[in-house]
């Protein structure tokens, strides 16, 4: 293969193949000689039977995988990430550090007729289990209706629709439901706060009233869950959160609990904000560039493409060369500066420089979400 085509491959051994992606530059320029002078003059699988070679390998990935790195802290564009909690498709669960309290709930929407969610649904926003995304970077806590550890009192799960949501009793004009305690730790030095969003339907909010609070002494003092960045627990302790339902009457709709989260960053800001709970994206093909497609004649306008970095570069939690470094299906961004600020992009395709383990970066296309899409409510 020549060295001035854009995509150079390596046999390291067997069964492996190394992709480097050419950027120009001296130092990337080297790396790629390195590697084709390994291919060209070894016999097929070489690199990979002594230690000596094998070693040599792995520098070379890391050397990459570095440079990747610098070209992407300079340059990336800041993006939100969201992250399925479960794959239906593939029947992955993502960890890491990314993660969330309870563990997953399946939820009320799923359908095992047709084995599919609802995608507008706020509980798991079509993904089959609540809470459906996690923000990456952040640990998220939730309240579901469905849960089973939640404490009802004078409250009745109506199964009328789905999600199902908790209402009052039909002969109640108050009631309440508490989770039970969840450890939290939360560092604030770096001036980051909570979130929290509660998803609820109050039809007559004229005569009725829904109210979310949390608490972090075990339920001895409550403050409204809307306050929490206010308030921004901080440290090591316990949350647990309370819903309140009232109406005036018995003749008043009651209100309906569907779903609360809150959350807070777990990887530290940086003071320049350019390392933090989010990831650094650049631009791989220009928007609008006609891309010819293999079929026939046919040429389609591609969608928009990306590079970013194996996810550990941002996360230190996640072991290096691991699955969970790799993009994932029904993955979306947001980003966060220029002129695409504030726009979510679901992502299409993805594509690792190397998907048995050794990625040096990865490859996504997205496209624009339209305004109405469920994804511009997911929190
Ligand atoms: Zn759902």
């Amino acid at each position: 293969m020549p060295l001035s085509s854009n995509f150079i491959t390596g046999g390291l051994g067997p069964g492996t193949n190394l992709v480097l992606g050419g950027l120009g530059g001296t130092l990337f320029q080297e790396i790629v000689v390195q590697k084709v002078r390994g291919t060209r003059y070894g016999p097929p699988g070489y690199w990979g039977r002594t230690i000596h070679h094998r070693i040599l390998c792995e520098e070379t990935i890391q050397k990459t995988r570095a440079l990747m790195q610098d070209h992407i802290q300079a340059g990336g564009l800041i993006a939100d990430l969201w992250l399925p909690v479960y794959s239906p498709i593939t029947g992955k669960k993502l960890v890491g550090i990314t993660d969330h309290m309870p563990g997953p709930i399946e939820c009320s929407c799923f359908k095992k007729t047709t084995q599919m969610s609802d995608r507008k649904c706020r509980s798991c926003y079509g993904q089959r289990l609540i809470p459906g995304y996690k923000k990456f970077g952040f640990r998220t806590y939730f309240m579901a209706s469905v849960d089973k550890t939640l404490t009802l009192t004078n409250l009745v799960l109506d199964n009328t629709f789905t999600p199902n949501r908790l209402r009052l009793r039909d002969d109640q004009l108050t009631g309440q439901t508490v989770s039970v305690d969840y450890p939290f730790s939360h560092d604030n030095s770096d001036g980051s706060t909570w979130l929290s969003e509660d998803v609820a339907i109050v039809e007559d909010s004229v005569h009725a009233s829904l109210l979310t609070e949390f608490s972090t002494d075990s339920g001895s003092t409550w403050n409204r869950l809307d306050r929490i960045g206010h308030i921004n627990p901080n440290g090591r302790g316990r949350i647990r959160f309370r819903v309140t339902l009232t109406r005036e009457s018995l003749k008043v709709a009651s209100p309906m609990f569907e779903i609360l989260r809150a959350r807070h960053p777990v990887i530290e800001e940086s003071s320049d904000g350019r390392i933090g709970p989010h990831i650094l994206i650049l631009r791989s093909v220009t928007a609008n560039q006609p891309q010819n497609k293999v079929h026939g004649i046919v040429v389609e306008r591609s969608g928009i493409r990306y590079w970013t970095v194996p996810l550990g570069f941002f996360d230190p939690t996640i072991p290096l060369y691991s699955k969970d470094e790799i993009l994932k299906r029904n993955t979306f961004i947001e980003i966060r500066e220029g002129q695409d600020n504030e726009i979510r992009f679901p992502i299409l395709d993805w594509s690792a420089s190397d998907p048995l383990g050794f990625a040096t970066r990865q490859f996504f296309g997205a496209r624009m979400a339209q305004e109405n899409e469920f994804l511009s409510f997911v929190f």
